[in-house]
C-alpha cells in the first residue's frame, strides 16, 4: 500500500513538473519582433500625439506623450 503511494505521489510531482516545464518553453517561445515593436498605442489625452503605451504617462485614467502634457492638463482642469 504504501509503495502505490509512493508511486502514485512521484507520478504526480513528475506531471506537475512536466506541465510546468511545458507551460515555462511555451512562454519563451520567440515572439515576432514586429508585435513587440508596435505594442499597444495610446492616445495622449492633451494634444492627440499617439505614442507606445510604455512610453505614455499615466495621469487618473488618461495617457499623455509627455510628463509636461500630463502637468499641463492637470493645471488646466484645476482652473476650472
Ligand atoms: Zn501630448
Amino acid at each position: 500500500m504504501r509503495l502505490l503511494l509512493l508511486i502514485a505521489a512521484i507520478v504526480g510531482v513528475f506531471l506537475i513538473v512536466r506541465t510546468l516545464l511545458l507551460s515555462n518553453s511555451r512562454k519563451k517561445a520567440p515572439m515576432p519582433e514586429r508585435l513587440k515593436e508596435q505594442g499597444t498605442v495610446v492616445r495622449c489625452a492633451h494634444c492627440g500625439m499617439h505614442v507606445p503605451q510604455f512610453d505614455a504617462y499615466r495621469s487618473g485614467d488618461r495617457m499623455y506623450c509627455s510628463r509636461d502634457h500630463a502637468l499641463e492638463d492637470a493645471r488646466e482642469s484645476q482652473d476650472d
